[in-house]
């Protein structure tokens, strides 16, 4: 099972060569070469990450539970350099994943400070629609306990740990990688699950890099990264271009995944025109489990999860 250590953060982390966000976020880092597949966390005990444990995994809620929550990002730290080739933190994208970036970007320096106050931990970091951004952060001793290898193709061979995904996602994602096969539009995983270690060493070697008041604008803080969830994963076309790049977005595979993702249980958690909502520039690679319901009702309504989980009757409320 799942556990620290298990995962070794190689010292490449911490030397700096870690890239920012996806391309077209703030213009960090833009000019470095995307480094190739994220970092790369190497299993060190050799031994699965994660197995389904009790089958815990989560009923299908096609209703919010968890929190209320707001704003934010989830930032994920955007690429590391495989620098070293060896390991690093399994966080950083390959191309930096816009995840992480965009954000703090888009120019809301003042309101870092509020949002510092207005923090609010996940009550429910186990529900499939668990809402985790720059103000709702999982508690700090959540790790999931259900993470699974998918039988898909990802953009890197080895067995790291950005390849895991919850198990009830993970199995939606071959469902829905099968599907994209069979319209002659392969896809590829770039990057899932991240652990809070790996987010935690990203996010202070983008500290030591930059500062703390600029790396807050481009990269999670621990516990605010979606891929933290085991529910998130940013994929691409088969052959790996534009891999969590804004070019992915012009591509036939993100038009396909704008079409049919939520007929799997997974919404593009970053959508055109709701930067202010979600806090992130639009991300056509960063998909999110959420359940095939709650997908469709997504989609349907044009919410992103920050809008749904406000609807909705959080589950963490007192019902009467
Ligand atoms: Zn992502």
């Amino acid at each position: 099972m799942l556990h620290k250590g298990r995962w070794m953060l190689g010292p490449l982390l911490l030397a700096g060569a870690l890239l920012t966000g996806c391309g077209t976020q703030s213009g960090h880092d833009e000019a470095r070469p995307p480094a190739e597949a994220d970092a790369q966390v190497q299993p060190g005990g050799g031994e699965a990450i994660g197995q389904p444990q009790g089958g815990a995994a989560e009923p299908a809620p096609s209703k919010p539970e968890a929190q209320t929550g707001a704003s934010g990002a989830h930032a994920e730290p955007g690429k590391t350099g495989s620098a070293t080739g060896q390991s690093g933190a399994g966080g950083g994208q390959a191309a930096g994943n816009g995840d992480g970036g965009a954000a703090g970007s888009s120019g809301k320096p003042a309101q870092d400070a509020a949002e510092a106050d207005a923090i609010r931990v996940v009550a429910k970091p186990e529900a499939i629609s668990a809402l985790v951004n720059k103000t709702n952060k999982l508690p700090d001793s959540y790790k999931p306990d259900d993470l699974v290898d998918p039988d898909v193709p990802f953009t890197f061979k080895e067995k790291l740990e950005k390849r895991y995904m919850r198990k009830e996602a993970a199995e939606a994602l071959e469902k829905l990688f099968a599907a994209a096969k069979q319209d002659g539009l392969p896809l590829a995983g770039v990057s899932a699950y991240r652990s809070r270690e790996t987010q935690a060493a990203l996010y202070a070697s983008y500290v030591k890099r930059d500062g703390e008041a600029a790396a807050s604008k481009y990269s999670a803080k621990p516990g605010h990264s979606e891929h933290e969830t085991g529910l998130a994963v940013d994929v691409t076309a088969s052959n790996g271009k534009c891999a969590a790049q804004n070019c992915f977005g012009v591509m036939k595979e993100a038009k396909w995944l704008d079409e049919h993702a939520h007929e799997y249980g997974f919404i593009i958690r970053y959508p055109k025109g709701k930067e202010s909502i979600t806090g992130y520039q639009y991300e056509p690679w960063h998909l999110r489990y959420v359940g095939v319901d709650t997908a469709k009702t997504l989609v349907q309504d044009g919410l992103t999860l920050e809008e749904y989980m406000n609807q909705g009757v959080p589950v963490s409320q007192p019902k009467r």
